[in-house]
């Protein structure tokens, strides 16, 4: 009999060497159940998705009461739908005051597409200033301002008058001049290995944004909704950005994006001749019924403020261990320092055996990253916590 993984291996196409390749047949909080029965523990949340686990029950059913009403009606922007309506008002209330306007899409990738091209027609200037140890997503844009040039170099020519300086270093925002449209990044790096910059280093960026007139994104993209123990990430540094880009956990784990701005700055987006943002299935009312639920449980179950103090739980119970090195943490992100990168992969192989899915960043070797569901309990992070002791002891021997 052909399996699912010979089909899976044969029929679906990745951009993967060595896909995971592991059946999940059920998710419910924080595991992932395979058809076998073997439970998983999830310490990636899907990349940033499961931010109040797998399955939440009020997104469950909030998706359900959606389908029973309508799906897809009208090409984005056209018809008032109710659930769109509702989740745009309630991320403006939970947003500083010039954050007022929403402009939902599908991805992370095509919210940040978006951004730049509102900064690009906004401003009438097109260089855009990004980071290393950036990544903001796959489409041609979002390529541009990935900071590694390497993995670029298949898909040129790129957007040209795109400029990286470096993350954290006060000095080089010297180069956002008068001819800058804009200038992305996370506020806090992800897949640059959990980077923390300096306060001084987000302020000085949001003051030159403003002095020379350039747009000042945000992609939070990742540490959005929560992940950092504050609800956005830009909190921790008193800043407000021009634009905020939002998706994966946004949606409870159903696929949704937006770009949110100033209303004033998203209706230069109207005026004909030239194109908007035009998107199909944007703000799809059942991805928005699911992304309202899922913030109304973050909020209302306060989830965010037990957050960091997870994190250091998380910390306390690892630190002893001689395979850990260090540590970069802020929420429920953490980046466990290993001595190498085959050590790295060593452990998670050993983690995955005994029923623990992790993941490495894509532009930090030396490191293996923790970022469960938000409402993980103090049981379960021990639990989690003893099994990650195993499998490093594993690796020791
Ligand atoms: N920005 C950041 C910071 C991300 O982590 C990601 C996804 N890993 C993206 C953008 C792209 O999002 P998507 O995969 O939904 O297009």
């Amino acid at each position: 009999m052909i399996t699912n993984r010979q089909l899976f291996l044969q029929h679906v196409a990745t951009t993967s060497d060595f896909p995971i390749a592991l059946e999940i047949e059920r998710a419910e909080g924080i595991y992932m159940y395979s058809p076998d029965g073997k439970p998983y523990l999830d310490l990636v949340s899907g990349v940033s998705v499961s931010n109040i686990g797998h399955g939440h029950p009020r997104v469950r059913q909030a998706i359900k009461d959606q389908v029973d009403k309508y799906m897809h009606l009208m090409v984005y922007g056209e018809f008032i739908e109710t659930p769109q309506v509702e989740l745009a008002k309630l991320l403006s209330d939970n947003l500083p005051e010039s954050l007022n306007s929403v402009y939902f899409v599908n991805s992370g990738s095509e919210a940040n597409e978006g951004a730049l091209k509102l900064a690009k027609r906004y401003t009438g200037r097109s260089e855009i200033i990004y980071f290393t140890g950036a990544y903001h997503g796959s489409t041609h844009g979002a390529l541009s301002v990935l900071c590694d040039e390497e993995m670029k170099n298949a898909y040129r020519p790129l957007l040209p008058d795109v400029r990286m300086i470096e993350f954290g270093n006060v000095l080089d925002l010297e180069q956002i001049t008068e001819t800058t449209a804009c200038v992305i990044l996370e506020p806090i790096q992800s897949e640059g290995g959990m980077i923390i910059p300096s306060k001084e280093f987000i302020q000085t960026l949001r003051a030159k944004c403003t002095e020379k007139g350039a747009l000042l994104i945000f992609d939070e993209v990742q540490m959005g909704f929560g992940r950092t123990g504050k609800l956005f990430a830009f909190e921790h540094f008193d800043v407000v950005p021009d634009i905020l880009c939002l998706a994966k956990a946004m949606g409870g784990g159903m696929p949704i994006g937006a770009f949110i701005s100033d209303k004033k700055i998203l209706d230069c987006f109207k005026s004909k001749p030239m194109l908007g943002h035009i998107t199909t299935f944007g703000g799809h009312p059942v991805c928005c019924a699911a992304a309202k639920a899922a913030l109304e449980v973050l909020l209302e179950e306060n989830i965010v403020a037990d957050v960091q103090r997870k994190g250091e739980l998380f910390v306390s119970l690892l630190k002893d261990h001689p395979m850990v090195k260090g540590f970069r943490q802020l929420g429920l992100f953490i980046a466990v320092i290993v001595e190498s990168q085959e050590i790295m992969v060593e452990i998670m192989k050993e983690a995955y055996e005994i029923g623990v899915v992790m993941d490495a960043f894509l532009f930090c070797d030396n490191a293996y990253r923790i970022a469960p569901p938000l409402n993980i309990t103090d049981e379960e992070i021990r639990h989690a916590s003893d099994l990650l002791i195993q499998a490093m002891d594993k690796v020791r021997k």
